[in-house]
């Protein structure tokens, strides 16, 4: 590993003055669903060091930026620093994520690792190269988390991205899996968290426009975005206009798992079921519908109508 640069000046700018009323609106949403989510899934503890993975694209970016502002007003004291990694892929700017982080005057590392050359050399021309690149991204990370005395790794995965992959893996992985807002990573060395678990992609999307982060592109490989996950977003995007409330309600479904409505013996003992005689709201209800009135978590109380199904939106405030 080479370091190139760091920075562990604790002297920070406050973000750049933001003059209009929606943008301070987005602003709270984001910093209220952050904390809501590091507080229901106990992401951060007193005396930790979260390591901030910073891919230079937008998500990471609102990651970064609002644990800062949260460090800052949070009772309990937890480190923060950025890592980011260079894969060395062509044409990657690295001047700007040490510029941008010294200004802010967060702690921060550059990684400098060839896995681009690596994954050019292994992988056969014409084939997807992101399987083995992020395997090899993610076994630097995990080192240099040991290196860092990191006890949280944060990943800037949002809510859309939770939704995305658990569609991808009901469509091609036969299985009812999402991506955890916390879990011990897959070598068992590291509580990885995904503090944007609550955001919705569209308020980061703002969020990063009004801050005017310097993005960097993430296409640079010359690899294909993955297609499969791309037109499942374009599914979204359009449900979304089509049908307000339809993905808020997918997330919340999401947080509300019944396994004695589903059909995984390994979750739910359906061969011991036996009549108790004693009457259970959650039983079966032999042909009725399900009643529709979801528990969602949008701004606004909004009756919707969906195939012809009227559903009463309750509204969940989540700050
Ligand atoms: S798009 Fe490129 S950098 Fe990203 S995972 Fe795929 S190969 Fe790696």
């Amino acid at each position: 590993m080479s370091t190139v640069t760091s920075n562990s000046s604790v002297e920070r700018p406050s973000a750049r003055p933001t003059a209009n009323h929606a943008f301070n609106k987005l602003q709270k949403r984001i910093r209220r669903d952050v904390g809501k989510a590091i507080g229901d899934f106990n992401m951060i503890e007193d005396g930790d060091r979260v390591m901030v993975c910073l891919s230079g694209g937008k998500d990471s970016y609102t990651m970064l930026d609002v644990l800062l502002y949260l460090q800052g007003v949070a009772p309990i004291k937890f480190d923060i620093i950025a890592v980011n990694l260079d894969q060395k892929q062509p044409g990657f700017p690295e001047h700007v994520l040490p510029a941008y982080l010294t200004d802010l005057g967060v702690d921060f590392r550059i990684i400098e690792e060839d896995t681009y050359s690596i994954v050019k050399d292994k992988v056969p021309e014409g084939k997807t190269t992101c399987a083995l690149c992020s395997r090899l991204r993610r076994g630097i990370l995990y080192r240099v988390a040991n290196e860092l005395g990191a006890t949280k790794i944060a990943l800037g995965h949002h809510r859309d991205d939770m939704l995305e992959t658990l569609f991808l893996n009901m469509f091609y992985g036969g299985k009812l899996k999402s991506m955890p807002p916390k879990l011990v990573s897959d070598n068992g060395e590291h509580v990885v968290i995904r503090p944007l678990a609550y955001v919705r992609e569209k308020d980061i999307q703002s969020y990063s426009d009004k801050k005017a982060f310097p993005i960097i592109p993430c296409n640079l490989c010359g690899s294909q975005e993955n297609l499969q996950r791309k037109v499942i977003k374009e599914m979204f995007q359009q449900w979304d206009k089509q049908f307000p409330g339809r993905l808020e309600s997918m997330f919340s479904a999401v947080q509300n798992v019944v396994p004695s409505h589903l059909a995984d013996n390994q979750l739910f003992n359906f061969k011991a079921v036996q009549a108790t005689g004693v009457a259970d709201a959650n039983g079966d209800i032999g042909f009725d519908q399900p009643e529709l009135n979801h528990a969602v978590t949008t701004e606004n109380e909004n009756p919707v109508r969906q195939h012809g199904v009227t559903g009463s939106i309750k509204v969940v405030n989540l700050g």
